[in-house]
C-alpha cells in the first residue's frame, strides 16, 4: 500500500498525539487543551496559525511557492458526552466524556499530513488546515463560517474526511452528491387543562393527543414525502407525567428529520406543524411548535470528488476506492462548509465492526493503523490539486 514513506516514519509519533489527544477529550467549544496542542504543533512545524475563530477554532496556513490557488483541508476536534468502556492505555481521563467518533484520529492525520507538507513543500498554492470545534450537535463549522472562515481564508475548494467503521483499513469510500443528511431538530408541545387521572373528562389529556400526534407523524414520510426521495421523521424524546393519578397539562415531543434535498426542510417543517397543529384540535389541546439547528446534507461537489477519488487512489490503489458508496443518513456539519464552498468528504475505513462497536459507542476507539494512510491521502490531495509546475507527488 503506498502510503507516504516519510510520513510511515513518524507514525509513532502520530500515534502518541492521537492518544494524548484521546486521553483527555473536550467537548463542543471547550476544546482548549486540543486546540493548544494542534496550534503548537502547526507552529513546530513552521505553520502560520490563526486561533479563536468560533472559539476554539484554529487554522494553518502553508504558503509554497508562486501560485496563489488555495484549498482548504478540515479536521474536526470535539468529543462526545460518553463514559469510555475501552480500558485502553489511552482512555479517556475525562468522566463521562469521550472520543467516540474518532475525531482524534482526524486532528492527528491533518496534523500528520501538515508535518510532512511543511517539511517536503512539494506542491505550489496555499494550503488552509482547518481544526474545527463542535461538529457534534454544535453546529462550530456553522460557526467557523459565520466568523468569516472563508473570506479570512479563501479557498477553491473545502476538504473534509471520517473514519468509517465497517469499511475495510486501505479502503475509501466517497460519491459526488449529497453523502451524508441534512439534520433538522423539531419540538413540539402540547398544553392542556390536565385533570384527575380518575375524571379525564373534567380536563384534556395532552398524553392520549401525544400518542396520536407520534402515529399521525409517521404519515409524514409515508404520505407527504416522495417515495423516491429518502426521508426519514424520528420522535425520539417524549416528556411528560410525574405521577399516577394526574393527567399533566404538558407534554413535550423532540425529534429529527433527515433528508438529502435541500427543499425538502419546507416540506416537512409544515408538514409537522399542520399535523402537530390539526392533531392539536381533535384533542381540544393546544400546541407550540419548533423547527431549529437545521445542519445541511453534506453534498460533494463534481471536480473535488475527482481530486478525492484521484488522491485516493494514489494511496489505496483503484480497487480500494468505492466510488459509489450508498449515502448515510447520518448527519455531519462539513455540509456547512460544503454550502459554502465547493468540497468533497470522503470516508476512511477503520476496519470491521466487531459486537457492534462502531461510531458512538462507549467500546470504540480510532484505528492507529489508518493514520498514515489518512495522512498520506491527504498530501496527495495536496500534491495532486497544487501541482509544481513539473513537479510530481511523492512516493
Ligand atoms: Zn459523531
Ligand atoms: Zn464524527
Amino acid at each position: 500500500m503506498p502510503i507516504i514513506n516519510r510520513i510511515a516514519e513518524f507514525h509513532a509519533d502520530m500515534k502518541a498525539w492521537r492518544h494524548d489527544i484521546h486521553a483527555h477529550p473536550e467537548m463542543a467549544f471547550r476544546e482548549h487543551r486540543t486546540s493548544d496542542l494542534v496550534a503548537k504543533k502547526l507552529e513546530e512545524f513552521g505553520i502560520e496559525v490563526a486561533r479563536g475563530l468560533a472559539g476554539t477554532g484554529v487554522v494553518g496556513t502553508l504558503r509554497c511557492g508562486t501560485s496563489d490557488r488555495a484549498i482548504g483541508l478540515r479536521a474536526d476536534m470535539d468529543a462526545l458526552p460518553i463514559r469510555e468502556k475501552t480500558r485502553s492505555a489511552h482512555a479517556s481521563t475525562h468522566d463521562g466524556v469521550m472520543h467516540a467518533c474518532g475525531h482524534d484520529g482526524h486532528t492527528t492525520m491533518l496534523l500528520g499530513a501538515a508535518r510532512y507538507l511543511a517539511e517536503t513543500r512539494n506542491f505550489d498554492g496555499v494550503v488552509h488546515f482547518i481544526f474545527q470545534p463542535a461538529e457534534e450537535n454544535e453546529c462550530g463549522g456553522q460557526k467557523m463560517v459565520e466568523d468569516g472562515l472563508f473570506a479570512r481564508f479563501p479557498v477553491e475548494a473545502v476538504y473534509g474526511m471520517h473514519n468509517w467503521p465497517g469499511v475495510p483499513v486501505g479502503s475509501f469510500g466517497v460519491r459526488a452528491g449529497p453523502i451524508m443528511a441534512a439534520d433538522d431538530k423539531f419540538e413540539i408541545t402540547i398544553t392542556s387543562r390536565g385533570a384527575h387521572a380518575a375524571m379525564p373528562h373534567l380536563g384534556d389529556d395532552p398524553i392520549v393527543a401525544a400518542g396520536a400526534l407520534i402515529g399521525a407523524i409517521q404519515t409524514i414520510v409515508s404520505r407527504t414525502a416522495n417515495p423516491q426521495d429518502e426521508v426519514v421523521v424520528s420522535i425520539t424524546q417524549v416528556h411528560g407525567g410525574n405521577t399516577w393519578n394526574i393527567v399533566p397539562e404538558e407534554v413535550v415531543l423532540r425529534g429529527t428529520c433527515r433528508y438529502f434535498k435541500p427543499e425538502l426542510r419546507k416540506v416537512l417543517e409544515d408538514a409537522l406543524l399542520r399535523v402537530s397543529q390539526g392533531v392539536a384540535a381533535a384533542h381540544g389541546v393546544a400546541t407550540a411548535f419548533s423547527y431549529y439547528k437545521p445542519i445541511p446534507p453534506a453534498v460533494n461537489a463534481e471536480a473535488p470528488t475527482k481530486n478525492a477519488v484521484r488522491a485516493a487512489v494514489m494511496v489505496a490503489g483503484d480497487a480500494n476506492v468505492r466510488r459509489d458508496v450508498v449515502p448515510s443518513m447520518g448527519c455531519e456539519d462539513f455540509g456547512f462548509m460544503l454550502a459554502a464552498r465547493p468540497g468533497c468528504y470522503i470516508w476512511i475505513g477503520n476496519g470491521p465492526i466487531v459486537d457492534g462497536v462502531g461510531l458512538h459507542s462507549s467500546r470504540y476507539d480510532f484505528n492507529d493503523d489508518i493514520l498514515p494512510l489518512g495522512a498520506s491521502y491527504w498530501s496527495k490531495l495536496v500534491e495532486s490539486v497544487l501541482p509544481r509546475s513539473g513537479g510530481r507527488p511523492a512516493v
